[in-house]
Parts: structure tokens; C-alpha cells; sequence
């Protein structure tokens, strides 16, 4: 677990990020509802835009899949921005490649590592 100040809004304590890898039958849709009843036992509630909140699973890449609709975007829009995300997700898959940036995740977190200090 990697603890990160707080992004967009700043005034709330920390967060603790981590990246898993699973297995799964499930398609990307069907994998994003089981994070949504997750995040919803675990008592997720709403509060604003970029606030605190109990639990945040979002799916970052499925295999090499790209899609966009309303309901979810696959590679996740913003993780090749955010160290947050790119640092755990580097420990467990450095050389794994962002399908649209055709960059590995080690190279990206490099890139974004000198953008942000
Ligand atoms: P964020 O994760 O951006 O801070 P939320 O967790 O509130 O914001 O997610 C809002 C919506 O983002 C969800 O209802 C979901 O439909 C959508 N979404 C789009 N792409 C993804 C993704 N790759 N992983 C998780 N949620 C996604
Ligand atoms: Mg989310």
C-alpha cells in the first residue's frame, strides 16, 4: 500500500492505494459491477467530486482491451497521469504496455514522475 496526499481537493487526509492483478470470467461490465457491490458493502458514500471516501476500485486495464462508453472506460482515462496509480501498478506489472500509448507502465510512471516533481 502506497499512502498519497489527497488529489484535486487537498484538505483531507490521506489516501492508501493499491493495484491488484485478478483472474476473472467476467467480462470488463459485468467486473465493474462487482466493484460497485464492493465499494457499496463497504459503506462507500457519496460526498463531492474528488472527496474523501471508504473505497474507490476502479479498473485500470483489462488485458490489452480499449474501450469507451458511458458506463466505462478501459484503459482507465487518467492512470498514466497519476503517479498514485502508476506506482503500485508498477510494482506488480512494470513491463505490461498501455494499449493505446504503446508505452509499458514503467516507462509511464517515469514520464509522470518527472512532470510532477
Ligand atoms: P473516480 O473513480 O473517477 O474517482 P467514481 O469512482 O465516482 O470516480 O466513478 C464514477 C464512474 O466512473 C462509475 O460510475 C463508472 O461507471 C465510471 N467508470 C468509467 N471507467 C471506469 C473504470 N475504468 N473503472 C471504474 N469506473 C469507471
Ligand atoms: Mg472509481
Amino acid at each position: 500500500m502506497h499512502e498519497t496526499a489527497p488529489w484535486g481537493v487537498e484538505n483531507q487526509p490521506p489516501y492508501l492505494n493499491m493495484a491488484i492483478e485478478v483472474e476473472t470470467e467476467l467480462g470488463p461490465e459485468a467486473l465493474l459491477h462487482v466493484l460497485q457491490d464492493i465499494e457499496s458493502e463497504v459503506g462507500r458514500a457519496k460526498t463531492y467530486r474528488w472527496g474523501p471516501r471508504v473505497l474507490d476500485l476502479d479498473i485500470l486495464l483489462f488485458n490489452q482491451l480499449v474501450m469507451n462508453t458511458e458506463e466505462l472506460t478501459i484503459p482507465h482515462p487518467y492512470m498514466h497521469q497519476r503517479v498514485f496509480v502508476l506506482r503500485p501498478l508498477n510494482e506488480i506489472a512494470p513491463g505490461v504496455k498501455h494499449p493505446l500509448l504503446q508505452s509499458s507502465i514503467s516507462e509511464l510512471l517515469k514520464k509522470a514522475e518527472s512532470r510532477s516533481s
